[in-house]
């Protein structure tokens, strides 16, 4: 009888509660017995009422729960050998083999240097007399999947994460409440949105909502940024027709991620931007700020990140079952509308590259190493 416990680790995403629900339901399903791990690896390492066993009816109506129910942690104590020592023993204490863990890439890296070290992990316990040869004997093994909730869209090796749909769909409907007021004085409007290595949010909220101009990390604007910004927003702005009828926009929006910078690496800020919108010798338009904040992040979980949470999550159970001690740990990917199993690892990897990448003005090397192509 198998053992598998779901956890939630680093920043929440809209659809990880789907995620557990699915997880817990098909570990039921299979013929195992299905826990929950709250906090994050806190919970873990604090062990105790932190590990539950759930049962079929606990996860009903997770489905359209915003958040995760079962919380998540930062936890210090994870990073350091003796706090995953006494993770490990508690997962022995619980009887349970597998993990499954919806994270982002932090909570991943975590995730298969546990298993990698499980080995000599319980090597210690019982050297150490915490835990008997005995205790052991079903444990030489730790099964570990990842699940990728994250609602940048930040990871390699997978088209989205559990959480950057619903994140998007968020954004776009509040730049659909500031348009309606924008219009109406006629004002310029720069709305930040997150993403610190990854402008995937901003880009597709811009092309979503046509937003005038977009700043993100990956692609940092020319030289002539400003000159660049101003030509665009003044041509919107004023088309004419005729010489009396002006067909122009009655309002700008420009949208920010918060990693946006020059090509010098230097920041560019709302605040820049608002400058340069209402200045009096240029366009001098009335300007506001808008920092978008946690309501990207909190709210429930669009259709497509529920469905997207519920295939991986069956799928991460299935890989539970196949796993083998020389299997690489895995995590579950979407690729080109197909649920995939990916080496974990790689793609870790992968996407530590790519915000080194971006951080050193690497940027031709970020997009190929995540696979995607920008056209001006
Ligand atoms: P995210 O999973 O969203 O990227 P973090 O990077 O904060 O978030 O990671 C969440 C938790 O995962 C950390 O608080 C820590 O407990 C664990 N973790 C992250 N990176 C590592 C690591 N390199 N080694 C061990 N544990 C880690």
């Amino acid at each position: 009888l198998r053992r598998i416990a779901m956890m939630t680790s680093g920043g929440d995403a809209p659809g990880m509660n789907a995620a557990t629900r699915a997880v817990i339901r098909m570990a039921i399903e299979k013929g195992c017995e299905a826990y929950c791990i709250y906090e994050g690896y806190e919970g873990l390492v604090q062990g105790g009422s932190f590990i539950r066993k759930f049962e079929w009816d606990q996860v009903r109506g997770w489905l359209s729960e915003g958040g995760t129910l079962i919380g998540t942690a930062r936890c210090m104590a994870f990073y350091e050998r003796p706090g995953r020592l006494t993770a490990a023993k508690n997962m022995v204490l619980n009887g349970i083999d597998a993990l499954i863990i919806c994270g982002g890439d932090g909570s991943l890296t975590g995730a298969d240097k546990f298993r990698a070290e499980w080995p000599s992990l319980i090597k210690e316990l019982v050297d150490t007399k915490q835990l008997t040869a005995e205790q052991i004997e079903p444990f030489k093994h730790l099964n570990i999947v990842g699940l990728v909730g994250s609602i940048d869209n930040d990871m390699s090796g997978t088209d989205a994460t559990i959480g950057c749909f619903s994140a998007l769909g968020r954004i776009c409907e509040l730049v659909d409440y500031i348009e309606a007021t924008a219009s109406s004085h006629s004002r310029a409007f720069v709305i930040e949105v997150m993403g610190r290595h990854c402008g995937w949010l901003a880009l597709m909220a811009g092309v979503a909502t046509g937003a005038d101009f977009v700043f993100i990390p990956e692609k940092p604007r020319a030289e002539n940024w400003r000159e660049e910004m101003c030509s665009i927003v003044a041509q919107a702005r004023s088309m004419y027709i005729s010489l009396h009828r002006k067909i122009g926009k009655r309002k700008t929006i420009v949208i920010v991620a918060e990693g946006a910078a020059d090509q010098d690496g230097n920041k560019i800020s709302p605040e820049m931007i608002k400058d340069l919108l209402a200045d009096k010798d240029g366009l001098a338009l009335d300007t506001r700020i808008t920092t978008l904040g946690h309501v990207q992040r909190g709210g429930t979980a669009c259709a497509y990140d529920r469905q997207l949470a519920t295939l991986q999550g069956v799928e991460a159970v299935n890989a539970v079952l196949d796993a083998t001690p020389e299997t690489p740990t895995p995590f579950i990917a979407i690729n080109e509308n197909k649920i995939t199993r990916k080496p974990l690892v790689q793609a870790v990897l992968d996407t530590k590259e790519v915000s080194k990448a971006i951080e050193a003005r690497e940027f031709d090397r970020a997009m190929e190493l995540r696979d995607t192509e920008f056209s001006d």
